[in-house]
């Protein structure tokens, strides 16, 4: 390698590497091979960072007294390498719709270790939890009713954890997700129903926010075991942080840099960025976790104290962050060409739903694996196959201080978190990117583009 990468923004947004990533960028002809076989782009997934952060999650709550459960939250990513490695190290899933509980059950997670947390709840998903005894995290009374109608015609108790929704006093962003704690308090009256725990799941990613509305879900548990119910765990659902960057001082110069540059210096069409993910964060994972643990209650000790006192299991619903280090995209680069206006413009075989979240723009640098000599420095931005004149596949200037030409492979690195599939769309007929899985020997597709293999027969 150069000390200068090949590709990069100005200034660089540097993004970190697990060993597997730089063992596969290693080899550009694998790299070259799995666009030649599955098309272009790829997903890469490799599922041993998983793995490795959740059992150091699971050791950091237990040196604090904690018994931690983890619930990948599947919405994050489709690939089902995923749930295996979740269920192999005896972890759950999170679920958020009929065809995701399928696949999970399919792939033999047991329905105690599957929260169904979907926003809408058709009859049919609810009957399918039931029947498997996955938990159902109750967003409202309406469904509450419904599961409980449910429930008694099946003759089987639902499990279910009611989902607070945060007091106003705590001034969080307002949600629509959950109800009131005063709104649960006659559910333990409700026929056919079993509450196992209460879930609340917050929008950001501090741990003072999470430990305060805990306080409240806390108080909710105190209140329905004074009604006879027996819930067993509070869970805090996801958000918690990740770093792309393991640089702070990159960070903080992209910034200036953005704030004060004019015209198309540092974004396509001098576009703003409004909603970004925080993608260098000082305290993610397991110290967020440990600051979290630690946090005081008013009366109760910390949060670590309270849940043993009231002798609750910690459940959590990562989906992001444990997906950390998990995947890279390859695209083939099509074209190399100018705008109208003289601008750079490098083609990819790739649209912009294949590597896109919420958020307005994936601020991290790729990589690019050349195909021929050093050539002249280029810069420009990265378009897409969406026949539309805005389809940027990363807003961001991109500087190829070698060149870059058709052939060359774009490395978008770290993208298994929501950027591989949370949009992804097959418009203009173009199929949905392959997924596939880097084992120790060789690669295989993972089992979601064998749907037929896959699907759950009830
Ligand atoms: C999206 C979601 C998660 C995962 O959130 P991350 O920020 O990826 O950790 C967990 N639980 C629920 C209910 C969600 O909607």
């Amino acid at each position: 390698m150069t000390s200068q990468p090949a590709v990069h923004g100005d200034p660089p947004l540097t993004g970190r590497l697990e060993p597997w990533m730089s063992d596969l960028l290693a080899d550009p002809d694998a790299c070259r091979k799995l666009l030649d076989t599955h098309g272009s782009p790829v997903n890469v997934l490799n599922a041993d960072p998983l793995s490795r952060r959740a059992a150091e999650l699971v050791g950091v709550a237990a040196q604090a007294g904690v018994d931690l459960r983890l619930f990948l939250a599947r919405k994050a990513n489709k690939a089902l390498s995923f749930v295996d490695a979740a269920n192999a190290a005896g972890h759950g899933v999170d679920v958020a719709s009929e065809a995701e509980l399928r696949q999970v059950l399919g792939r033999g997670v047991p329905g105690e270790r599957i929260i169904l947390t979907a926003a809408v709840k058709p009859d049919a998903l609810l009957r399918l939890a039931v029947d498997h005894g996955a938990t159902i995290s109750l967003d409202s009374p309406d469904e509450a009713t419904r599961v409980s109608e449910l429930a008694v015609a099946a003759n089987r108790p639902a499990r279910v954890a009611p989902r607070l929704m945060p007091d106003a006093a705590h001034r969080l962003p307002p949600t629509r997700f959950g109800a009131p704690a005063g709104q649960w308090l006659t559910l333990p009256e409700m026929a056919g129903v079993e509450i196992v725990g209460v879930h609340f799941h917050l929008h950001g990613y501090a741990a003072a926010d999470r430990a305060a509305v805990l306080g409240d879900a806390l108080g909710l548990v105190d209140e329905l075991r004074r009604h006879g119910a027996r819930p067993g765990f509070i869970d805090i659902g996801g958000g918690m942080p990740m770093s792309y960057l393991d640089d702070r001082g990159e960070w903080d110069s992209f910034w200036q840099r953005y704030r004060s540059a004019s015209g198309e210096q540092v974004t396509w069409k001098g576009r703003e960025l409004r909603t970004v993910y925080p993608f260098h964060q000082a305290t993610v994972q397991a110290p967020w976790l440990t600051d979290l643990l630690g946090t005081p209650l008013p009366g109760r000790g910390t949060v670590a104290q309270a849940l043993a006192e009231s002798r609750l299991r910690l459940h959590l619903e990562p989906g992001r962050a444990l997906l950390d280090g998990c995947g890279v995209t390859l695209a083939r680069v099509s074209f190399v060409k100018r705008r109208s206006d003289g601008v750079g413009l490098v083609g990819l075989e790739m649209n912009r739903t294949q590597c896109r979240s919420t958020s307005d723009d994936f601020l991290v640098d790729p990589l690019l694996l050349r195909s021929g000599a050093p050539g002249e420095g280029f810069d420009g931005f990265l378009v897409g196959a969406y026949c539309i004149e805005d389809e940027v596949l990363l807003l961001r200037r991109m500087m190829f201080p070698q060149g870059v030409t058709a052939g060359d492979v774009v490395v978008l690195v770290n993208t298994a978190g929501y950027l591989m599939h949370i949009l992804e769309s097959a418009s203009h007929q173009i199929p949905l990117a392959r997924n596939v899985v880097r084992t120790p020997t060789g690669f295989a597709l993972d089992p979601i583009d064998e749907p037929a293999a896959t699907l759950y027969k009830p």
